[in-house]
């Protein structure tokens, strides 16, 4: 039996597949400890979706020869996405490296495990489009928010990404499955759950596509989410990522009416440019992008947005980027999350597109989105001044042990001082008396219930 520590660089998804992992490796009798140097194994979860997060580990386990060369017992892996994506020429580059696992054989790491207990090393599990097993639905301890996978890989082949060729073909859970896994969590003590896919509204489409059942009115999304609201005990649910090209009428209506559906929005834009879209395949336009918040806008009036956006994208004018400018100062995003184009080898935006702009010129790009969006972000939580939010606690803050903090569901952080009576998972209603970019502070002026929708009172009490 091994001690391991997992080390995650990258999304959400990865931190899931890190956690599930984990859960398996400790149902097999090994044992995850804090703190690298007491690991026997240690394994790196990776991110490929830029370059720099790949030189991160590459740097990261190459540091750890000395290591290995003191201590040759210690076992070093990588999986995830850079596992799948560089497969066995890591032990090129790393030959100290004992094993590689794909994204979809992570549940291949027990076994692996016994052949490093035999003596084997560079051993891997690579192979891709296998069925999505059940041993990796397991979760560790009881965590208030519920990481939830509900699909795996992408479709969509935007242009400039590597996830399609990292993750494989769209593949969803049952309905069933996912409902089952959520009501473990909670009857363990979960009040939230963020559901995760890469193209989360497209849950059950490539399903449903080969049965012929799929017509543009379809979001097997919309049905999940009703059957997950349905679970008692369970307060909020939230979801990432959606994309624009699925958010029909079904899925609006569905996420707008079902209280528990935080109205925090997170929909990806990349680009406030029609021919950057097109050419990024996004299978999108700016309007009807606009449109689609605006949808949402009047069916949910308090709902607020969060993006991400690609900047300097091969060929992207300053009048182009000007109109991405434009558009993120047309919805007024509350959250945003700004790259600058890296280039992918294999996919169709690296081969057939020259990533010219200058890395400058892409940071001059970047900070200008970033101070517009400091200033929005700044006036719109001066809004919360005086204003009551309800708040899901969930404990002391990391900077200042002596305040606690939880969130909204309208996702802002809201920092105060903690009554002797609260405790984690609680609800309770903030009266916001200063605000900054990043949080809302306050005092607790009620211990509630839950209701239907906390920001909503935004303005009411
Ligand atoms: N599936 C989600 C979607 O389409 O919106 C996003 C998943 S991706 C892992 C997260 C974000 O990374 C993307 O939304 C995009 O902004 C960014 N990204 C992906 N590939 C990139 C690249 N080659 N260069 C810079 N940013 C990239
Ligand atoms: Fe990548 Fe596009 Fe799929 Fe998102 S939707 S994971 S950006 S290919």
């Amino acid at each position: 039996m091994y001690t391991f520590y997992i080390k995650t660089y990258g999304c959400q998804m990865n931190e899931r597949d890190s956690e599930s992992l984990s859960a398996l490796l400790q149902a097999e009798g090994h044992q995850e400890v804090a703190l690298e140097e007491a690991a026997q194994v240690l394994i790196f979860n990776t991110c490929s979706v830029r370059e720099q997060a790949e030189r991160k580990v590459i740097g990261k386990v190459g540091i750890l020869k000395r290591l290995k060369a003191r201590k040759p017992a210690v076992k070093l892996g990588i999986i995830g996405c850079m596992g799948q994506r560089l497969g066995e020429k890591l032990f090129e580059i790393l030959p100290h490296l004992d094993f590689v696992v794909g994204t979809d054989q992570l549940a291949k790491v027990p076994k692996i495990f016994d052949e490093l207990e035999q003596g084997k090393t560079h051993l891997t599990a690579l192979s891709t489009g296998g069925e999505i097993v059940q041993e990796l639905d397991k979760h560790l301890g009881k965590n208030m928010l519920a990481y939830i996978s509900v699909m795996r890989g992408c479709d969509q082949f935007c242009t400039y990404c590597i996830v399609p060729h990292t993750r494989g073909r769209e593949k969803s859970r049952t309905i069933e499955a996912i409902t089952a896994e959520v009501r473990e969590q909670v009857e363990r003590g979960s009040k939230e759950i963020l559901l995760l896919g890469q193209n989360i509204t497209a849950y059950g489409v490539a399903e449903a596509r080969k049965a012929g059942q799929y017509s543009p009115e379809f979001s097997a999304f919309a049905d999940l989410l009703q059957a997950l609201h349905e679970i008692p005990g369970l307060l909020r649910i939230r979801f990432t990522s959606p994309h624009v090209r699925y958010m029909n009428q079904k899925f609006i209506e569905t996420v707008c009416k079902l209280p528990k559906v935080c109205k925090a929005f997170h929909i990806p834009l990349q680009s406030g440019c029609n021919r950057i879209l097109a050419a990024m395949n996004r299978g999108y336009t700016v309007e009807e992008y606009l449109a689609c918040i605006e949808n949402i806008r009047n069916l949910a009036p308090q709902a607020n947005f969060s993006t991400d956006i690609i900047v300097g994208f091969p060929g992207e004018t300053r009048a182009e980027f000007e109109q991405t400018r434009h558009v993120m100062q047309q919805v007024q995003y509350d959250m945003a999350y700004i790259f600058r184009y890296s280039e992918r080898e294999g996919t169709r935006a690296a081969q057939t597109l020259l990533d010219e702009i200058p890395e400058e010129e892409k940071m001059v790009r970047n900070q200008v989105l970033l101070n517009d969006l400091t200033v929005s972000v700044e006036q719109r939580n001066k809004a919360y001044l005086g204003r009551s939010v309800e708040v899901l606690v969930e404990g002391k803050s990391k900077r200042n042990t002596e305040r606690w903090t939880g969130r909204s569901d309208l996702n802002k952080v809201c920092i105060f001082p903690p009554l002797e009576k609260i405790v984690p998972g609680q609800l309770c209603l903030i009266q916001i008396s200063r605000t900054t970019t990043n949080s809302l502070f306050g005092k607790i002026i009620e211990i509630s219930q839950p209701q239907n929708c906390s920001d909503c009172s935004l303005g009411e009490k």
